[in-house]
């Protein structure tokens, strides 16, 4: 996995780039959920679940389909977050796939089940360039934790900045 801060950066960047008027706290709430929940498989190593086992760590909770399932789930409470449900739908959704995707670009573990159920295949994409986060928390606090940031700075933040900053430029221009 990359760090569960580092995939909160997504649905920041929606926020920033979309507005508080398209994507009110509420649904921003949801989004950054929606970014964490995959990595509550890393549980399942805890109760004996295989990491490689459909519902292992980045099995199941990592789909493609998940995500959508997810986002169709936290779109339903779209209206009682005073946001449009299809604006709800479409930033779970990024928010909630960002985090398979992400973790498909880190170097190490094994690799994600993106279309699980359908397939129990397990993908990384073709650029693995985000350093992988360790599974013990307190790692992150040594050297390697550093180096671990460094890469998910570079590689995560970045272009989140990039999206937010281009989505507050088109809304200036728009106003
Ligand atoms: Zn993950």
């Amino acid at each position: 996995m990359a760090t569960p801060l580092s995939h909160l950066a997504v649905p920041l960047a929606l926020t920033a780039a979309l507005g508080t008027d398209s994507v009110p706290p509420g649904l921003m709430a949801l989004a950054l959920v929606c970014a964490v929940l995959p990595d509550i498989d890393a549980l399942g190593l805890w109760l004996g679940i295989p990491y490689e086992h459909p519902f292992g760590h980045r099995g199941f909770t990592h789909s493609l389909p998940f995500a959508v399932a997810l986002a169709g789930a936290g779109a339903l409470l779209a209206p009682s977050v005073g946001a449009d449900a299809s604006i709800a739908f479409w930033v779970l959704l990024a928010s909630a796939a960002s985090h398979g995707l992400i973790d498909a670009l880190t170097n190490g573990g094994l690799g994600i089940a993106l279309f699980s159920p359908f397939s129990s295949r397990r993908y990384f994409l073709p650029w693995r360039v985000i350093e992988v986060s360790p599974l013990r928390p307190a790692v992150l606090f040594s050297r390697r934790g550093l180096h671990v940031l460094r890469s998910e700075m570079r590689w995560v933040w970045a272009p989140c900045l990039v999206l937010a900053l281009a989505g507050l430029a088109l809304r200036g221009l728009a106003d």
